[in-house]
């Protein structure tokens, strides 16, 4: 089957309002949301990462390449990356939100007024405690960006008013079924040019704190980072937490599920570490009432997470406005998530390490030029919108090579 006929299978969304006229990026004139289109692939993975393992065994990142039209031709691309050994969002629930909620509620609307767009998303499918299905939506939030900076002509930076381009630190992930195995790891980081190291920890203090002296030991000056995805009990998070300073940790990203707020409390009164929240912190309320509550020294900034782009933007700017602590983290970010990533870092000029580790653990990307990636070193790209430009041949290969097309189908 050829790319166009594969396109035109049933397999992608299709919300339609009007035909799309594909041709040169138009100025900043009004348009309207007109198609959105979805991708359903799994990027192929190196190495062990505990969060790679899906039903029945299957491997690979899960994502949602989403592709959308405005009325005037111009196209603005996202990516939804849910993970469900990280949350509670599956790729085959992301497939159906997007198609059967959220993506008919944009079209048709404004393309470039995304408070009127998150409203939508809002009412689309209603809020839980925080915002309903943050990860899937971000794919949107993350194209309606790219398709307002490709309609002017700039990078996000730009449009957020802020300087673009630059470049942003890596920091090399070191995740591990046995102590024994972190020094390969660590060698590996090196040889690619990585002299930052965040470290996966929880539940078991042992294992991590010799961990985090392997680590401490192999980078002396190194920024050690050590997140523990909410796997401690509070008991354990305290004792835990002035033992990994001692071996040498600088901050703890995540040490208990977010619901645990007197646990939190505790560690932040305890003061043996700065404690970072990861997993909980989704909407600029969650956060601003954490900071009331004082559960926390800062946060692990994650457009993803998120809701996307808006909702990320104006936590970095609360943490800012409270004197707080913001590091730049991913969920394994594919392509397109971490081209979003790196340009609202970038745009803040984040200096500490960034653990965005899609470069270290995905082996397909679906753009036309990689994104530049040296020495532990990412190049915020300067081109308009998110800067990257979509190779669509790619994005139909890796459909077909992950299984895509199984659930893409499934909803048609
Ligand atoms: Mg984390």
């Amino acid at each position: 089957m050829d790319r166009r006929a594969f396109l035109k299978s049933g397999l992608v969304l299709t919300g339609l309002a009007g035909a799309a006229r594909f041709g040169k990026t138009s100025g900043p004139s009004p348009a309207r949301i007109a198609r959105i289109e979805l991708f359903p692939v799994l990027y192929p993975v190196a190495g062990y990462f505990k969060f790679f393992t899906g039903p029945g065994g299957r491997t690979g990142r899960p994502a949602v390449i989403i592709k959308m039209t405005a009325d005037d031709g111009a196209v603005g691309w996202g990516q939804s990356v849910p993970l469900s050994t990280w949350s509670d969002e599956t790729w085959e629930g992301a497939v159906s939100a997007l198609r059967v909620y959220f993506a008919p509620a944009l079209i048709g609307l404004d393309a470039d007024d995304f408070a009127v767009a998150h409203d939508a998303l809002d009412k689309a499918v209603a809020g839980g405690f925080s915002t309903g299905l943050p990860i899937t939506r971000a794919g949107l939030d993350i194209a309606l960006h790219d398709l307002a900076g490709r309609r002017r002509g700039i990078p996000l930076a730009r449009l957020w008013g802020l300087p673009e381009g630059g470049r942003l630190t890596l920091s090399w992930t070191v995740n591990v079924k046995a102590v024994g195995d972190a020094e390969a790891v660590i060698a590996e980081g090196r040889k690619r040019g990585y002299a930052h190291f965040n470290i996966k920890v929880g539940p078991d203090p042992e294992f991590d704190v010799g961990l985090a002296r392997i680590v401490r030991k192999a980078a002396p000056r190194g920024f050690l980072w050590a997140d523990a995805n909410g796997g401690y009990d509070p008991e354990t998070a305290l004792r835990a937490a002035p033992r990994l300073a001692d071996a040498g940790v600088d901050v703890l990203e995540s040490p208990l599920r977010p619901n645990r707020i007197a646990g939190y409390q505790a560690l932040k009164k305890q003061g043996a570490l700065p404690i970072l929240m990861d997993e909980g912190v989704v909407s600029p309320a969650d956060l601003e009432e954490f900071i009331r509550l004082g559960m926390l020294d800062g946060i692990a900034a994650k457009p993803a997470r998120c809701g996307g782009l808006v909702s990320d933007k104006r936590q970095i700017e609360i943490c800012r406005e409270h004197g707080l602590m913001w590091l730049g983290s991913g969920l394994t970010d594919p392509d397109i998530s971490l081209a979003a990533s790196l340009a609202l870092y970038g745009a803040f000029g984040l200096v500490k390490p960034a653990a965005l580790n899609g470069p270290q653990f995905l082996a397909a990307d679906v753009l036309k030029t990689p994104l530049r990636i040296e020495n532990g070193i990412a190049h915020v790209p300067t081109g308009p919108g998110l800067g990257i430009d979509i190779d669509e041949d790619k994005v139909v290969d890796l459909i077909k090579r992950s299984g895509g097309d199984k659930i893409g189908v499934q909803y048609t």
